[in-house]
């Protein structure tokens, strides 16, 4: 079958012998894919800063697709249903799934005292082969799997698999009270959604912070916050200060992660050396300019590798932070209704479709950030 195929850091292609997945145990199903998206977080391992990162895996963990097989256990669903599967791969039974921390499933990634399976997402994350490919096993289908209503567009359901819940989850995380003022950094699609979700917990100005003009001039009007960009500001930790009566933000919100640019020794450090996990960048711009005792909220991603944080201004300051990956399955059901009711309208994020045959041209377009692209999805032949 078709399929994406990583070949090695800033190579990638689609290639046609990809083996058709199987059933390999009773609870998988086999999903012919609709849809799939590149994700900001793709990137990390495009660019080769996730370790593990197999040649040949295939990467993809926001799909959409109908459910072609069912192993001998799988109830939940069944063949022809239109599904959307949660980034997360979860078993539903392990003490961590039971507390709704479904990203932090313990069965599908034993190796790792950390995150969950993820789909296509490195041997750290379970070694799952992911979804940008004509056909993906689904593990647990009694779990993630959820059936998308009749309603709804498959667009604004493959963006419900990871980018509105993990936005939806970071201003959540964010504790945000009446009247906060909210200050997300990253205006990717992550950082979008955060802006966008940061006003339905009760915000009362949220501000945007990113480098690149067409991603502000965008969230600026999809999020209706405040934008600013850092290349043009001296100091964006004393901007926020001077901005917010030199106390501070209430709520930071850290959708950058591994990659963040703005800071010479960080970038040197995290992505041109890879001596710590990533550039921080983001993350101390949070730390440093949320107020005392505020509350920071990182949902960008940073590697299993250890990466240096301002940790006694943390200390000092009585911060909160608050992290994770996205528990899509626990926030489903209320998404689902935000979408409905045209609170969140997921689908206008996406800027490019494309055929999963040319998957290398749109890894390149959106790791270059080229033709004002924010979220890039593909389409695999198969799909029609
Ligand atoms: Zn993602
Ligand atoms: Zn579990």
């Amino acid at each position: 079958m078709l399929a994406m195929n990583f070949r090695g850091p800033f190579r990638v292609r689609a290639d046609r012998d990809k083996p058709y997945p199987e059933i390999e145990h009773p609870e998988d199903a086999i999903v012919r894919v609709l849809r799939s998206c590149i994700c900001g977080s793709d990137l990390h391992l495009y660019h080769g800063l996730v370790p593990d990162t197999r040649v040949g895996s295939t990467f993809g963990h926001e799909f959409i697709g109908e459910i072609v097989e069912v192993g001998s256990a799988v109830e939940k669903v069944k063949i022809g249903d239109k599904v959307m599967v949660p980034f997360n791969i979860a078993c539903g039974k392990c003490a961590f799934c039971r507390q709704e921390l479904y990203g932090n499933c313990h069965e599908s990634n034993p190796e790792s005292g950390a995150v969950g399976g993820i789909f296509g997402y490195s041997h750290t994350a379970g070694g799952y082969n992911g979804g940008q490919a004509e056909y993906v096993r689904v593990p647990y289908a009694n779990v993630g799997p959820t059936v998308i209503p009749e309603w709804m567009d498959p667009d604004d359901a493959v963006l419900l698999t990871d980018v509105v819940p993990t936005g939806y989850q970071a201003a959540e995380m964010g504790g945000i009270q009446e009247g906060d003022t909210v200050v997300v950094f990253g205006a990717g699609p992550i950082g979008i959604m955060a802006a966008k979700c940061a006003w339905l917990f009760g915000a009362g100005r949220v501000i945007v912070i990113d480098e690149l003009e067409y991603r502000l001039d965008f969230v600026k009007d999809y999020a209706q916050c405040e934008v600013y960009n850092f290349s043009e500001l001296e100091d964006p930790v004393g901007f926020i200060k001077k901005t917010t009566d030199s106390l501070g933000a209430d709520v930071c919100i850290d959708a950058v992660g591994a990659e963040a640019a703005g800071n010479t020794m960080n970038t040197l450090l995290g992505r041109k050396l890879l001596l710590q996990g990533g550039s921080t960048t983001a993350l101390h711009w949070a730390i440093n300019s949320v107020k005392k005792g505020g509350i920071v909220s990182i949902v960008g991603v940073y590697g299993p590798i250890d990466a240096l944080v301002p940790i006694g201004n943390v200390v000092n300051k009585g911060i909160t932070i608050r992290a994770n990956q996205a528990s899509v399955k626990r926030l489903l059901p209320r998404l689902i209704e935000h979408v409905r009711n045209g609170i969140i309208d997921p689908k206008a994020l996406i800027t490019h479709r494309v055929p999963l045959e040319e998957v290398g041209e749109a890894y390149h377009i959106f790791s270059r950030k080229l033709d004002n692209c924010i979220k890039p999805v593909l389409i695999p032949p198969s799909a029609s």
